[in-house]
């Protein structure tokens, strides 16, 4: 029997010549209503669909054939995913296929904004000839601080190099050597790229450490007049504080293609020349959705035909096949892989993994749910098991793992190191086949279960800083659950449960002592 595919949304024709080339049926049926869906779902084993379409329990069900569901794009808040999981049902989207789009608007936008092109733009059609007002600057030889090179702030990267400007990132989680072939200095930390920045571009994704990265404090810290642009996610600048950093001046200029609130209800800078904006068009391409919709034909054929696909969005294998130990061992890995970015950034992201005794069959399992925790601390595209180990190659994450025998009396323990050694390490072990514990960070054992809002600090050791630090805490009304600190030669490590997250101004706060070398926080 050929297999055939339905395309309940619009998808450009070139990438139809796939299904032809590789001798699979298809239906495009642009528009369908959902009640159609449901009456012809069962011939087809795939459907490809856009956010119009709710693949539902109700859908995958009537989708007796169905093996693989397509996203063209990336969200997939419209697909039942635990459903098509347990149905053995595999959901593929389309990650990073729109990155030249975006980088292209970024650099349309910094253009615009210093130039003030949308506001002469405008005088124009209102008969104003806005000549003197705009005078505004070049892009050769400014520096540039690109935060977050990815996909799209390498592209941007690239292509800012060719108007000869300085090149500057901030991104503690990609290898230096990333930065050195795309001619970018890296920096270690935020407050380096605000000072030397004159203008500043953001591509990371939304995550608890970018939501508001850009505040106040930040722009303070930033040069008088510097250029500031947000094409990747609403939320990562903090808009009040901008729009008070336009109005007192510390902002010459800024371009923003993503808002907190979409489409936002007002903005409130309507006369200020050197802005340019645009409503979250940074994929709208005809080149983005052919590379989208290639992307996605592609994958739900790999799928179909029992090949490996690029972009899994879910594990539809059943979960229950697993037995407690597995189980176990499988959410330890996941949460020593989240703690790891947190505590140790990735500045070297090669990683070693030790595992003795009984858990040294575990390697896969422990590769793909570690990368998965590290990766979901450091992107906002959908990782999963699957796709973690190639998510994680492609962004220059090297890993490899060790096996051996028992450690001390442990049956079993893993010991996740930097490949520098040196004390960036986390051990941790699973007793009793369920219950899973970190044992160890930077050579200090202890015993604690990997749950609920951690956060950690280094100090220079010395007596009060325990009361002090406690203090601060409850002050800002946290209640501290569990608190450890250690000590060795002047080094103290601090452990501290939260009954909440913490808020920036915690952290900074702490951040700003003088005894505090480092403040991590993860929350698991
Ligand atoms: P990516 O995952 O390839 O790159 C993101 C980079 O940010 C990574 O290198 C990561 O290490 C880095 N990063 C993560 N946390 C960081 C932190 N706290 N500080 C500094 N760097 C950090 O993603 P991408 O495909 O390049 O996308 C970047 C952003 O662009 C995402 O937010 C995405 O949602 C957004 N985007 C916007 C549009 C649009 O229409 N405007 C379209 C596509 C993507």
């Amino acid at each position: 029997m050929k297999l055939r595919v339905l395309i309940t949304d619009h998808l450009p024709e070139k990438s139809f010549e796939i299904f032809k080339k590789e001798g699979v049926d298809f239906d495009y049926r642009p528009g369908i209503s959902y009640e159609e869906i449901l009456d012809i779902v069962g011939k087809y084993d795939g459907i490809i669909t856009r956010s119009r379409t709710p693949v539902t329990k109700e859908l995958l069900e009537r989708g007796k054939k169905l093996k693989v569901v397509g996203r063209a794009g990336v969200g997939v808040d419209s697909i039942d995913i635990e459903e098509a999981s347990k149905r053995g049902i595999l959901v593929v989207n389309t990650a990073g296929g729109n990155r030249i789009s975006v980088a292209e608007l970024t650099i349309g936008h910094m253009i615009a904004c210093v130039r003030g092109i949308p506001y002469g733009h405008r005088g124009i059609i209102e008969g104003k000839w806005h000549k003197k007002a705009l005078f505004g600057h070049e892009l050769y030889k400014k520096n540039l601080g690109i935060i977050g090179l990815g996909r799209i702030g390498s592209e941007v990267a690239r292509r800012a190099l060719a108007f000869g400007m300085n090149l500057f990132a901030y991104d503690p989680y990609i290898p230096e050597s990333k930065a050195e072939k795309l001619n970018v200095k890296l920096l270690k930390k935020l407050d380096d790229l605000l000072e030397i920045s004159d203008i500043i571009t953001i591509h990371t994704p939304l995550t608890d450490e970018t939501r508001g990265m850009i505040s106040h404090r930040e722009f303070e810290k930033m040069k008088d007049g510097v250029v500031i642009l947000n094409i990747a996610r609403g939320g990562i600048i903090d808009h009040e504080a901008l729009f008070e950093a336009v109005r007192n001046g510390k902002v010459g200029a800024f371009a923003l293609d993503v808002y907190p609130e979409e489409p936002p209800e007002d903005f409130p800078l309507n006369d200020f020349p050197f802005m340019s904006l645009t409503p979250h068009i940074g994929a709208n391409t005809q080149e983005a959705m052919e590379n989208v919709a290639s992307m996605v034909v592609t994958d739900v054929i790999n799928a179909l035909r029992g090949r490996e696909v690029r972009s899994p969005v879910n594990f539809p294998l059943q979960e229950s096949a697993a037995t407690p130990f597995v189980k176990a061992y499988k959410k330890l890995a996941e949460r020593m892989g989240k703690l790891f970015p947190a505590l140790f950034g990735l500045k070297t992201p090669a990683i070693e993994i030790e595992l003795l005794g009984n858990a040294r069959n575990l390697g896969d399992i422990v590769r793909a749910y570690f990368l998965k925790g590290l990766l979901s601390q450091i992107t906002d595209a959908h990782v999963n098991e699957i796709n973690a180990p190639y998510l994680a190659k492609e962004k220059g994450i090297e890993l490899i793992i060790k096996t051996g025998d028992g450690l001390h009396n442990f049956k079993n323990i893993i010991i996740v190191k930097g490949f520098n050694g040196g004390k960036n390490k986390i051990a941790g072990s699973v007793f009793d086949e369920k219950y899973y514990r970190i044992l160890n960070i930077k050579d200090f054992w202890f015993e604690i279960e990997p749950r609920g809002e951690l956060l950690f600090f280094e100090t220079i050791d010395m007596p009060g800083i325990i009361g002090e630090i406690g203090y601060k805490i409850a002050s800002r009304g946290y209640n501290i659950s569990d608190l450890r600190y250690f000590t060795r030669r002047k080094f103290g490590l601090g452990i501290l449960k939260l009954d909440r997250k913490p808020g920036r101004d915690l952290i900074e706060e702490l951040k700003g002592l003088s005894y505090i070398t480092n403040v991590a926080y993860v929350s698991l």
